[in-house]
């Protein structure tokens, strides 16, 4: 077993294909024996089992909450049974009905695979191409998926009972899919069935295509009541039911703190700051249907997430650690956001990531990753000399690295237009002020501008990178500035060029319209953001270290490279002190300390008493200089706790965001030892 913390990739399903009499082809697991849906009619057995198994058509029509509609499934396989719930959906529900659905999956399809597999069903063709596009890597972890505007998939990649059990989030109705109980003991175990019963909303139903022995009493000990129903086709029966007891969720037993805030009501959300970190949760909440109200002193994208091109890349350590894990999914959900928000990539380029190995101790390094990692070379791939100068476009000799990592899906973005048209979305009104101070108003909060006007919001989404904590209610959250200048040079006619990104210490992005930009700078604890030359010496001394024989012929070409004429930009950035961002609920300072003051004397007394926050205030900041890769799926990790959906990361890496972990963390150092 790999430990914990490891980045893993899946082992991918194998599959053969048989043809039937209709010459439909059908997949087929070889590693389980068993077929992925019927061979007799895959769709219509489904519409039976999974769909009027759970009332599913009955219950879309009545549904009227503000919150989605959960389904919860074991065995994705070839989505057929998620197509065909999208469709029902769409069929019955109402227009601002909305559709969340969980599912996981141990074995992926190959992307090849499953667009073959969805290749029998020629009327779900368009919903298919949908789900086949967005297709995540082969990675353990959840991958969030944009069915279309109402409708969001999950895919959790991992063992369904430890899937379940790291859920955030709670099911409506349960798909129990999974090839049959007799090929495939090990998935139907008490524990899959406990973490339903944990997961199951009040009144949760369940469907299943088997009436084996293990899963009625699975079901049963896990407080689901089951009753026989006649099944599909040639088979006599199958098994439907609901939750009677659930079990308690306990997942953060050990952790109480986390534990989320109760829903409240939403319909109108502030967001401060317009960076990144804000004009993505912005668009993340009003594209669920809510009015947001989107504040900024300045402009969309005028400070750190200002650049004219930022690296979307990221530095994954040797050591497992939940660092990692967050980056990589921030880094594989950012792709997958930018794909559908911009399709065309107009702001967006995936051009790969190279991360250069510099000297014998980053080679090594490197080495170490690959063999403690195994993740799949469509994620990053390690690459020798040759190959780097092939996919880089620069010659050999433009290297002193012999080796680097390829990140062939990373790239770069427009931040400051990335911001632009996020502030412009639907549902999204951007309003210049600076909020100086939020007070609790009714239900809600009273934002006073710094004009003295003021503002009310359900609720407040606090998103201003440094200044994050000059609001009473955030003043403890430890932060710290980074100041950061990138140069800009113009390039001379005739050069070769960098195709992909290329990092060090620094990067540089693929040239823009002549003009290539490098850097940052990283200057912690300054504020400076005016444009300096020293900084502009160090990038040149940097990108020289990089790329040497590029700088040479840079200057050869009379590229102009005197730091006192050069262009460029600076900024400040903010930074946690574990580096990872906050993004979750404002804890309530005062109250953590007298509520787990019995920490300070005994780390292992853990009060059951559950985290008090200020009541619809949320924070995203501390990105650091890796916002492009974790705003936004800390946006959606926001947005989803305020409209009560499932969370798109597991339990455990959405509590090492939580922005109370500083506050735990130093009551427990205060434990006699
Ligand atoms: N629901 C699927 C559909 O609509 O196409 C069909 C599911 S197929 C019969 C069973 C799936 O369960 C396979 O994709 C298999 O890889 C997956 N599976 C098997 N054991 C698993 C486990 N322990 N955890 C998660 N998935 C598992």
């Amino acid at each position: 077993d790999r430990p914990r913390d490891s980045l893993a990739a899946l082992e991918t399903a194998r599959l053969d294909w048989q043809r039937d009499d209709g010459d439909l082809e059908t997949p087929h697991s070889l590693a389980f024996g068993d077929v992925y849906f019927s061979r007799q009619d895959g769709r219509a057995e489904t519409e039976h089992v999974f769909v009027e198994g759970n009332d599913l058509p009955r219950r879309f029509r009545e549904w009227c909450e503000p919150r989605p509609f959960v389904i919860g499934e074991t065995g994705f396989g070839t989505g057929l049974n998620v197509l065909c719930a999208w469709a029902c959906f769409t069929r019955h529900a109402s227009p601002d009905a909305r559709l969340h659905l969980v599912s996981t999956e141990k074995y992926p399809l190959a992307r090849a695979d499953l667009a073959r597999a969805l290749a029998a069903w020629p009327e779900l063709a368009e919903a298919a191409a949908r789900l086949v596009d967005q297709w995540p890597e082969p990675v353990a972890g959840v991958h969030r998926l944009w069915l279309d505007e109402r409708v969001t998939l999950d895919l959790h990649f991992g063992d369904s009972a430890e899937c379940l059990a790291a859920l955030d989030g709670r099911v409506d109705a349960w798909f129990l899919d999974g090839f049959a109980p007799s090929k495939n003991p090990q998935m139907w175990q008490p524990a899959l069935f406990e973490a339903m019963s944990r997961k199951s909303r009040d009144g949760a139903t369940f469907a299943t295509f088997t009436c084996a022995g293990v899963v009625k009493r699975g079901l049963k000990a896990a407080g689901f009541a089951w009753r026989k129903v006649p099944g599909f086709g040639r088979k006599r029966e199958m098994l439907a039911g609901e939750i009677a007891t659930a079990a308690d969720e306990d997942a953060r037993r050990t952790t109480p703190w986390f534990t989320p805030p109760a829903p409240r009501p939403a319909r109108h959300v502030a967001v401060i700051g317009a960076g990144l970190a804000g004009a993505s949760v912005a668009h993340a909440l009003a594209r669920r249907g809510l009015r947001v109200t989107l504040l900024d002193r300045e402009a969309p994208g005028a400070g750190a997430s200002g650049n004219a091109q930022g690296a979307l890349y990221i530095k994954l350590a040797v050591a497992p650690n939940a660092h990692s894990r967050v980056y990589l999914a921030g880094l594989l959900h950012s792709r997958r956001w930018l794909e559908t928000l911009d399709p065309e990539g107009a702001l967006w380029q995936q051009s790969g990531v190279l991360q250069l190995a510099n000297d014998s101790r980053e080679a090594e390094r490197q080495a170490r990753f690959l063999a403690q990692h195994a993740l799949p070379g469509s994620v990053v791939e390690g690459i020798d000399a040759t190959t780097l100068a092939e996919r880089s476009g620069l010659p050999p000799q433009a290297f002193s690295a012999a080796r680097a990592l390829d990140y062939p899906g990373a790239g770069w973005v427009r931040p400051q237009a990335l911001c632009q048209r996020l502030a412009a979305s639907p549902g999204v009104a951007f309003q210049r002020g600076e909020v100086m101070r939020l007070t609790p108003a009714g239900e809600g909060w009273r934002l006073t501008l710094a004009d003295g006007t003021d503002l009310v919001a359900d609720q407040v989404v606090i998103a201003t990178a440094q200044l994050a904590n000059r609001f009473d209610q955030t003043a403890e959250l430890p932060l710290q500035a980074i100041r950061g200048q990138v140069s800009q040079v113009s390039l001379p006619e005739g050069m070769p060029v960098p195709r992909r990104v290329i990092c060090a210490g620094g990067y540089v992005p693929p040239p823009q319209e002549g003009v290539l930009t490098f850097g940052a700078s990283f200057a912690p604890h300054d504020e400076g953001d005016e444009m300096r030359e020293a900084d502009h010496t160090t990038n040149l001394a940097e990108l020289a270290r990089t790329l040497p024989g590029f700088v040479e012929a840079l200057r050869t070409a009379g590229a102009e490279l005197d730091p006192a004429r050069m262009d460029g930009r600076a900024a400040v950035r903010a930074a946690s002190p574990d580096k990872l961002p906050y993004a979750g609920p404002v804890p309530d300072a005062a109250a953590w300390r007298h509520d787990y003051a019995a920490l300070t004397k005994d780390a292992k007394r853990i009060p059951d008493t559950p985290g008090t926050h200020h009541p619809g205030l949320w924070i995203s900041a501390a990105h650091g200089s890796r916002g492009l890769a974790s705003a936004p799926l800390c946006a959606e990790l926001i947005a989803s706790r305020i409209c009560d959906e499932p969370l798109p990361l597991p339990i455990d890496l959405a509590d090492q965001l939580h922005p109370g972990r500083r506050l735990i963390r130093d009551l427990i150092r205060l434990t006699p030892r």
